[in-house]
């Protein structure tokens, strides 16, 4: 299997922090190009840019500065030219897949969990959906690389 590009969908959890460690050291081995990818549900991004003077452009600019922060603190030796820093709206299952789909990812990494990360719960319902929607290989982490 040869890795060209990860795609690493988050949603700013700590699970999120670690999939980007782990696609990190993943993008080195293989040199590979990373996207970093976060899904807006519709009902986000119509609060987001119903708030005056807050245009589309604008809510992507702040997510995508909060997400490069995200990159810089949990894979500071990503290359910066590696990276794409992706925003769109939809449902997060639907589109982490459709994206690495249409995009040619060629391995999916993301967290066991998320935002909600439910107890007792083994997956959260974007993981699992991803994983029913897409034939990509989709690695999931939990616990921190050593
Ligand atoms: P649930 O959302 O089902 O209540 P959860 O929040 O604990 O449970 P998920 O939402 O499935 O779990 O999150 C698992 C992983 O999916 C995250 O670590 C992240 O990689 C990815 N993810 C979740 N939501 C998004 C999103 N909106 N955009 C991009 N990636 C996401
Ligand atoms: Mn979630």
């Amino acid at each position: 299997m040869n890795i060209k590009h990860i795609l690493v969908p988050t949603d700013f959890s700590p699970f999120s922090d670690l999939a980007l460690q782990i696609a990190s050291s993943l993008q080195e081995k293989f040199n590979a190009r990373v996207t970093v990818l976060h899904v807006l549900t519709p009902l986000e991004a119509e609060t987001l840019t119903a708030q005056p003077g807050n245009p589309w452009e604008n809510v992507v600019l702040q997510i995508q500065n909060t997400m490069i922060k995200e990159v810089e603190k949990n894979a500071p030796s990503l290359p910066r030219e590696s990276v794409n820093l992706e925003v769109v709206v939809g449902d997060p299952a639907e589109e982490i897949a459709r994206f690495a789909e249409e995009n040619g990812a060629d391995l999916i990494v993301m967290g066991t969990h998320g935002r909600t990360g439910l107890a007792g719960i083994l997956l959260g319902s974007v993981t699992v959906g991803v994983i029913r929607k897409t034939c990509i290989p989709v690695m999931v982490v939990k616990c921190p690389e050593n």
